[in-house]
């Protein structure tokens, strides 16, 4: 009997693990990736224990790490420079590990590579879904890394195609439809890097919280890498944010008072890195995240966003719990789909209905009632007693990210 064949497109978090997991219950997954080679590490995540769990279960767990600092402070900081200790990413009620995207993506990609056929410079641009399989035209762009001057197009057959291509998912438009009908703007835009030079006066594995109404900075530090940047601004005009360089976009979003020396390093870093993203947030809202043989898998189907905190951990627990439902139902792919999406729809809602309300005021206070608020909090979290009720409090609405929605 010859193993079932999926195609996985893309080689983030999301394809990764499920590569994994269908090659453990004896698939061949083939992974097609449109970029030329793998991503540079790229940002800071926090792995709460929906995620840790399913990387412990998947045997990853110790190779994603943790970069957390124990003895790390972040302070929040105005523009003049003034500065109080408060909560940083690490504080918060779950223990998140602080690790790098490429953390987790490195520990996967150590396991699935050696046996996994990976096609760089690949993209599907037609699908064509029938009872017993799907045949996708592929595309792949010559170049180096393509091992082809020329671009070519193939059509395969396969068993089951998983869409893990993010956010602006090509999977998604060639099956369901046009991004429009599932992006949901949460008119915001976020710049992230990696810091070159830590901020001078801090020490390097300190963190800093710079938070305005519409707009912050935070630092994400680690003890063995440079610290980790994000800057997130609210927008009416998402557009004309991308019609000039981005760091103009956030010079003009945190203008017009004078940056200060913290804002204003931390806006010279942005602009000197090698590398970094810059984007509009959105949310993805779908009610089926699958037909019969076409799957959609983590930013893709559900995206969470940044302000979640849940969409690495999530797109790790979505595809373990794949492989378990795929195993169980034999033959019975769609049967299996739907008990995969029936069991992680409401846990996926729930994310998101947190990620655009109290998520996003923790990143981005909304207006001078939120900054004020946390002004007092932070006030109550620079003593010891204020920082365990705080953190008390706040268990409540974190218990949520601790749920192992893939165990059975
Ligand atoms: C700044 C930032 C901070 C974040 N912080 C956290 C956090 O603290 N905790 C957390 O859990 N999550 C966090 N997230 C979210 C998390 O990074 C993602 O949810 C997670 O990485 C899962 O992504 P994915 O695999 O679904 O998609 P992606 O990471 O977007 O990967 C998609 C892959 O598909 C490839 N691709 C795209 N189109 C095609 C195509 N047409 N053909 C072939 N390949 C294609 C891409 O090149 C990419 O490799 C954060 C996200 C951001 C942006």
């Amino acid at each position: 009997m010859r193993s079932p064949r999926a195609l996985i497109v893309g080689m983030g978090i999301g394809g990764l693990a499920t590569a994994m997991r269908l090659h453990e219950i004896g698939w061949e997954p083939v992974i097609v990736e449109r970029a030329e080679q793998r991503r540079p590490a790229g940002y800071f995540i926090g792995l709460f224990e929906t995620g840790r769990a399913t990387a412990q279960r998947m045997g990853v767990l110790d190779a994603i790490g943790n970069r957390a600092g124990a003895d790390s402070i972040t302070y929040d900081v105005e523009r003049s420079g003034k500065r109080r200790p408060g909560l940083g990413y690490g504080d918060l009620p779950g223990d998140p590990r602080l690790i790098l995207r490429g953390d987790i993506e490195a520990a996967l990609h150590d396991v699935v590579a050696p046996r996994t056929e990976i096609r760089y410079a690949t993209t599907p641009v037609a699908l064509d879904e029938a009872p017993d399989g799907v045949d996708v035209t592929l595309r792949t762009t010559g170049g180096a890394a393509a091992g082809t001057t020329e671009t070519t197009e193939t059509t395969e057959r396969f068993d089951l195609v998983v869409g893990a291509d993010g956010l602006r998912s090509t999977v998604r438009r060639l099956a369901f439809g046009p991004d429009a009908r599932f992006m949901r703007p949460l008119n915001h835009i976020i710049g992230a890097t990696i810091l070159k030079e830590p901020v001078p006066g801090f020490r390097p594995h300190d963190g800093i919280v710079l938070a305005e109404p519409g707009r912050s900075a935070w630092t994400f530090p680690f003890t063995d890498h440079n610290p980790g940047l994000l800057f997130s601004y609210r927008t009416d005009d998402e557009d004309a944010q991308f019609r000039r360089p981005p760091i103009e976009s956030l010079r003009r979003a945190f203008g017009p008072e004078p940056t200060g020396p913290v804002l204003e390093h931390l806006l010279e870093q942005f602009e000197q890195a090698d590398d970094h993203l810059f984007d509009s947030v959105h949310q993805v809202e779908m009610e089926s995240w699958h037909t019969d043989r076409v799957v959609l898998l983590g930013d893709s189907a559900w995206c969470l966003t940044l302000y979640s905190g849940m969409g690495a951990s999530t797109a790790l627990a979505g595809a373990d719990l794949l492989g378990t439902l795929l195993q169980r139902n034999g033959d019975g792919i769609p049967r299996a789909l739907r008990e995969w999406q029936q069991r992680l729809s409401p846990f996926m809602a729930a994310q998101q209905r947190s990620g655009r309300t109290q998520g996003l005021t923790m990143f981005v206070p909304q207006n001078r009632k939120d900054k004020a608020l946390r002004t007092i909090m932070q006030s109550l979290v620079s003593r010891p007693l204020g920082k365990r009720v705080m953190t008390a409090l706040a268990a409540r609405q974190f218990k949520e990210k601790s749920v192992d929605i893939a165990a059975v």
